[in-house]
């Protein structure tokens, strides 16, 4: 079961199953390759509404018993009930996982409001009660929004919603990605002034492409800053110097982390094992 060094900053990354079955070989590749880092964990993403689920527990064995690296397999409220919850659960354990992280979820564009709206667990921390409650012993991870969850109506009811998440069991948090460290350090104050103490881990994204900046700005809704655009502006007709600038961005903002003291650093791989390496062999 995972277990967060608070002495030392940690490094873990993130994958997300494929679409087409085909390409499952592709991510396992991949992740023989990231576990060469000895990254503290790698964490499986979890499709909207539960698609591809069986995959993301496929996936997270392989890289608990394969590549012999802690794994947390996301999972979400929408498209949860209790009996899929155990079940799911149940299938996690027998495959040697102890580790997951929360979510709520979004709503999946094949999903009609009303189911959405009468999901059986509202909110992330339903979910981690229900779990708890089920009596097992996960690990239990969740997610953070260091410019606040774009419904929340503001910063101080965000923050109160992330306490009562940790107070219902999440060891550790999980940041969205930002582009802007000031911005997770006032945060990271914010919430430490409300008592919450768990670790709490700087979610980076590396861009390597002017179209992957559109779209993790759209499904994030991260603030971009002017910094980043003007690259985008100068590189991004050049896909060479785009991928060499947007690592050393992601560099830069990694080493001011670690001279900040933070608990530790998730990367978003986009299943791109070199660009993961890259930013390792330029923090040697
Ligand atoms: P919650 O913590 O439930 O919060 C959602 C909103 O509800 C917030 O505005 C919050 O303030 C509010 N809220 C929370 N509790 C209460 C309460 N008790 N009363 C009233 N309001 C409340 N999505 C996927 O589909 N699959 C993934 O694998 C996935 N991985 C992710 C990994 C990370 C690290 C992050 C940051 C996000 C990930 N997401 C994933 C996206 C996530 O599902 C969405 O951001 C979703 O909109 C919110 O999920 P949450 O768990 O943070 O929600």
């Amino acid at each position: 079961m995972l277990s967060i060094n608070k002495n030392k900053m940690g490094f873990s990354c993130e994958v997300f199953p494929p679409k087409r079955n085909d390409d499952i070989y592709e991510i396992y590749k991949t992740l023989d390759e990231l576990k060469l880092l000895k990254p503290d964990f790698i964490s499986v993403t979890y499709g909207a509404g539960g698609s591809n689920s069986k995959k993301t527990a496929t996936i997270a064995a392989y890289i608990q018993n394969i590549c012999e690296v802690e794994a947390i397999a996301h999972m979400t409220a929408v498209g949860m009930d209790d009996t899929t919850l155990r079940a799911l659960l149940f299938e996690l354990k027998k495959k040697g996982i102890n580790n997951v992280l929360a979510l709520r979820g979004d709503k999946p564009k094949t999903m009609s409001d009303e189911e959405f709206e009468n999901r059986q667990y509202r909110y992330a921390s339903d979910l981690i009660c229900e779990i708890k409650k089920q009596g097992n012993d996960m690990f239990i991870a969740a997610a953070c929004y260091p410019e606040i969850h774009p419904e929340s109506a503001s910063r101080e009811e965000d923050i109160e919603h992330l306490k009562y998440k940790v107070e219902q069991g999440a060891g550790c948090l999980i940041s969205q990605m930002f582009f802007e460290n000031s911005v997770y350090y006032s945060f990271l104050e914010d919430i430490r002034k409300a008592g919450i103490d768990v670790p709490v881990l700087a979610g980076i994204m590396p861009i390597t492409t002017a179209k992957q900046l559109g779209t993790s700005v759209q499904l994030s809704g991260s603030s971009v800053p002017n910094e980043l655009s003007s690259m985008i502006a100068k590189y991004g007709g050049d896909p060479d110097d785009m991928k060499k600038a947007g690592i050393d961005y992601a560099v830069r903002q990694i080493e001011d982390l670690k001279k900040n003291g933070v608990d530790g650093v998730h990367l978003y791989t986009m299943n791109k094992a070199d660009v993961t390496m890259a930013i390792f062999e330029a923090l040697k």
